[in-house]
């Protein structure tokens, strides 16, 4: 069976007889033409079934359609289990081209007019009508095609922006997760993530050293660029080695014994601010929060004397800081501060973490607001 037939209801469409028979000459398509009680035979029910509903056309006089709407319709969503197919009205007329108008209802109608004038007319039916089917099957397999093949891009377009979306919670996550809610510093976590990546780097650093003949090393000590003033001390005061400053509040209980806990707060976001936003460290230097009122700083590139700069620098400015509290007046606070660098028989970075640590206990018990470099004084 042909996937497009044409079927035409007789009876009052007996007087386009001779149109509808030259259609039939020259349509590339099936073309049946039946007495409506026919197509409500078995016969023609099975064909209907086999037949994919698009694909079916039915031509009808309108005047005939209006005595059997009713019947018709539901024969024909009886047949294909969907409010129905598509339907030509067929009039006599002249205007055929200019009057192929959709009538849009609860079903797909299409209508123009025909004449037996001339055989052109009946082309003309010929082409309009392949338009139909076109657009029928068209319209039909259209929004398949939309939901099939869009539906894809779709999703995949929603799924791509969801990734970025969990992707950026993630990184956002992994950022809030590394940084320490009271000062913004680093955390504990991300201190020890920054502490083994300098160590690594480090010891690519002395490899490199290491492998440079002397005379090399000497030619890389006198710079080729010039800045104002010059580089002090030897290379290896700043290749291949990297200290640590353990930062100890003094007397933080007092503070928040005598002032309260939001105080003492206070002191610990102002010590944060200090860090990140005074200039007293240089950008690759990493500052973190290590718990409570104690802070480590990491100085990429320089030895222990070379730290006890922006150790006194800071200790410094944070003494000088007039705390105020309300009932209690102000206060100020010092530091104490344990430096050493790294040492390269170190094994992990415990070794440097405890000797900083223990320079600070150092300047605890010398009195306090110190700063001790552990390779100076042990
Ligand atoms: P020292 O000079 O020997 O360092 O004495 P200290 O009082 O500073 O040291 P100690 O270890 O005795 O006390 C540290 C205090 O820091 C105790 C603890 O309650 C307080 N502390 C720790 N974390 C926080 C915090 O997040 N906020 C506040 N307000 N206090 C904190
Ligand atoms: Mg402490
Ligand atoms: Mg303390």
């Amino acid at each position: 069976m042909n996937d497009k037939i044409v079927i035409f209801i007789r009876n009052e469409l007996e007087e386009f007889s001779g149109i509808i028979k030259k259609i039939s000459e020259i349509a590339p398509f099936g073309v049946e033409f039946v007495a409506f009680e026919d197509i409500t035979t078995e016969k023609y029910n099975n064909i209907l079934r086999e037949t994919l509903h698009a694909h079916v056309f039915f031509g009808i006089a309108p005047s005939f359609y209006k005595t059997i709407s009713d019947k018709f319709d539901s024969y024909l969503k009886a047949i294909f289990q969907v409010p129905f197919s598509n339907l030509i009205f067929i009039y006599q007329g002249t205007q055929f081209m200019n009057d192929h108008t959709f009538i849009l209802g609860k079903s797909i109608c299409f209508y123009f007019s025909t004449s037996l004038d001339s055989c052109i007319q009946a082309n003309y039916f010929t082409i309009y009508q392949l338009q139909l089917f076109e657009k029928a099957v068209i319209s039909n397999r259209l929004s398949d095609y939309i939901t099939e093949t869009f539906k894809e891009v779709v999703y995949s377009e929603i799924l791509v922006r969801k990734n970025k979306e969990i992707e950026n919670l993630y990184n956002e996550l992994e950022e809030k997760n590394r940084i320490d809610y009271l000062t913004s510093l680093y955390n504990r976590k991300a201190l020890f993530d920054f502490l083994e990546r300098e160590r690594k780097r480090t010891l690519r650093d002395i490899w490199r050293l290491d492998s440079y003949d002397t005379n090399m090393a000497k030619k890389v000590q006198e710079p080729v660029v010039t800045y104002s003033g010059k580089p002090q001390g030897n290379l290896t005061d700043h290749l291949g080695i990297y200290s640590v400053l353990m930062i100890d509040i003094d007397n933080f209980k007092s503070v928040n014994d005598k002032y309260g806990h939001l105080v003492g707060d206070v002191v610990l976001r102002t010590l944060g601010d200090i860090i990140i936003n005074d200039h007293i460290l240089r950008e690759n230097d990493v500052a973190g929060r290590f718990g409570g009122e104690e802070f480590i700083i990491i100085l990429p590139e320089t030895n222990s004397v070379n730290a006890l700069g922006p150790a006194l620098r800071l200790a410094e400015k944070f003494k000088n800081i007039n705390f105020s509290d309300n009932l209690e007046g102000t206060f100020s606070i010092t530091l104490s501060i344990g430096i050493s660098e790294y040492h390269p028989d170190d094994d992990t970075n415990d070794d440097i973490i405890r000797r900083a640590d223990k320079a600070l206990y150092y300047a605890k018990k010398h009195g306090k607001g110190k700063v001790i470099i552990y390779e100076k004084v042990f």
